[in-house]
């Protein structure tokens, strides 16, 4: 056999770092996700990133697990980034690390080219690669196509200390932000989509600080705004929009936003609305800008009321109409319900941070859901939801692993699974319907009426299935699994003759 060297998860321990820091450069170049616990983080350390990963550390607090379970995180902050106008977006990191992400940002149909700065072990450890995306960074500086140009640092370039906070804030009026989002530092790809909203949120804050900044383009009118935090359903922000509507209040653009300028009207809004309860560092800016921020969202009956109460309060709205805004919707809320009710046990399990305010409104409809799983922290902005669904009997757990969520589901055998994609792969092997939460529970509206009615629509079509996986559970007996996948038992192999045609 070939000799490969020294397998590095197995030679490249903290130890192994300490004779100089070219060194520490050179090994961090070997590793990756793989590199085992605290192996990067260590390098990173040494490379003077500790003041970055503390912050991490503090924002996106780690859990049972000591990597992400799921995508590459810095997909969430690169996707922040493609999604906005006259915003280009430059990688640094190693290249299977970059065509992974690339490959799955053009899968969920990004339409920009992703910038990529190459290096190698020697451009790493003289530090060339710094003057590298610097020199990238100028070169892709033109004022007539981008407002901002954003580089994000992936694990090996963090690891090694590539100092994306040296690069110049602006160059030729183009804004430029780095940031490190690193797997061993950013436990989620959802909190990574905070990492980046988060430090442009807090760069236009300063700009509008220091002087006049642009209006929103799509300004409709002089209402005082709710900041929506988190990528919602496109339906979803209009429907929150019908129901503020009766307190005189309007949506801000949304945050993440798709345009440099919606970010002074985040911040100029009257209420920053923490739908999606982990944007800790964008949460942040809000209070810098004195904006009351309020968490949960207006899901079903109970959720929508209690919406209503908050964010009325804090947009200091007289009561008389507070009471109509409530008085207009849950009618419509408990009317959906009621024509949409659910009779099963649902277990749900995401990395979306959206599960507890589908949980909520599972169990408006009837279901009975004894588990909620998130891979994203508590924070206090989903408190009201963990309460409301404890009560209910649900357990909440936070930075949930595949293994709780496996157990979970086994546990209580639900009538339907909502979950990540190994969850239902798991779900599908003994029979249990299942659907994946983030392209059908996230592809759909959640709040208000809509909402109501749509996830409804969901569970019951897939629970009436239960017939159609048991079957092909029976189907599929004697077919190998796990070391076996894909290898036919004898008898079964003779009882059923492949054709020519099959
Ligand atoms: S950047 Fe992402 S894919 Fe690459 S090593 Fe880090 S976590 Fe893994």
């Amino acid at each position: 056999m070939q000799d490969i060297g020294p397998d590095p998860r197995k030679t490249a321990k903290p130890e192994g770092f300490g004779a100089s820091a070219a060194k520490k450069k050179a090994e961090a170049a070997l590793l990756g996700c793989h590199a085992g616990p605290g192996v990067m983080e260590e390098a990173a350390r040494s490379a003077g990133k500790s003041d970055i990963l503390d912050k991490l550390a503090a924002d996106y607090p780690k859990g049972p697990h000591d990597q992400p379970q799921s995508m590459c995180p810095a997909f969430g902050s690169l996707r922040v980034g493609l999604r906005m106008r006259r915003t280009a977006t430059i990688l640094s990191g190693s290249a299977c690390c970059v065509y992974g992400l690339t490959f799955t940002s053009h899968f969920y149909g990004a339409r920009r080219t992703v910038g990529y700065v190459p290096f190698n072990s020697e451009t790493l450890v003289t530090g060339q690669l710094y003057e590298d995306i610097r020199n990238g960074v100028k070169e892709m500086a033109d004022p007539e196509k981008y407002d901002t140009i954003v580089v994000i640092n992936l694990c090996v370039p963090t690891a090694s200390g590539v100092p994306l906070d040296r690069l110049p804030p602006e160059i030729n009026g183009v804004r430029v932000i780095g940031i490190d989002v690193p797997g061993f530092g950013v436990p989620t790809h959802a909190e990574a989509k905070d990492v980046l909203a988060g430090a442009m949120l807090r760069y236009a804050r300063k700009e509008a600080e220091a002087g006049p900044v642009a209006r929103p383009r799509a300004k409709k009118d002089d209402r005082p705004t709710v900041t929506l935090i988190g990528e919602l359903f496109p339906a979803d922000p209009v429907g929150i929009g019908a129901l503020l509507d009766p307190m005189g209040l309007s949506v801000a653009p949304q945050l993440p936003s798709r345009e440099w300028r919606d970010l002074y009207a985040c911040l100029d809004s009257r209420v920053a609305a923490a739908v999606h309860p982990f944007y800790t560092a964008s949460v942040r800016e809000f209070a810098a800008a004195g904006r009351p921020v309020v968490g949960s969202g207006p899901v079903g009956v109970d959720g929508t009321a209690a919406w209503l109460d908050a964010i009325g309060e804090a947009a200091g709205v007289p009561a008389d109409r507070i009471s109509a805004a409530k008085n207009a919707a849950l009618p419509a809320i408990r009317a959906a319900l009621a024509d949409n009710p659910i009779n099963a046990t649902v277990t749900v399990s995401g990395y979306e941070g959206s599960e507890l305010l589908v949980a909520r409104l599972l169990v408006e409809a009837g279901a009975r859901v004894p588990y909620v799983g998130t891979a994203c922290p508590k924070t206090e902005w989903s408190d009201a939801d963990r309460e409301w669904l404890e009560a209910r009997g649900a357990h909440i757990q936070y930075r949930a692993s595949l293994e709780q969520d496996l157990a979970a589901m086994k546990e209580f055998a639900p009538d339907l699974a909502l979950g990540t994609t190994p969850l239902v792969q798991a779900a599908k092997e003994r029979g249990t319907p299942a659907v994946y939460f983030t392209n059908m529970v996230s592809a759909r509206p959640l709040f208000g009426p809509a909402g109501a009615g749509s996830l409804a629509g969901i569970v019951s079509a897939q629970t009436r299935g239960r017939d159609r996986f048991a079957g092909m559970v029976d189907f599929f007996a004697g077919v190998g699994t796990g070391e076996s996948t894909g290898y036919t038992v004898p008898s079964r192999a003779a009882a059923q003759p492949m054709s020519a045609g099959d």
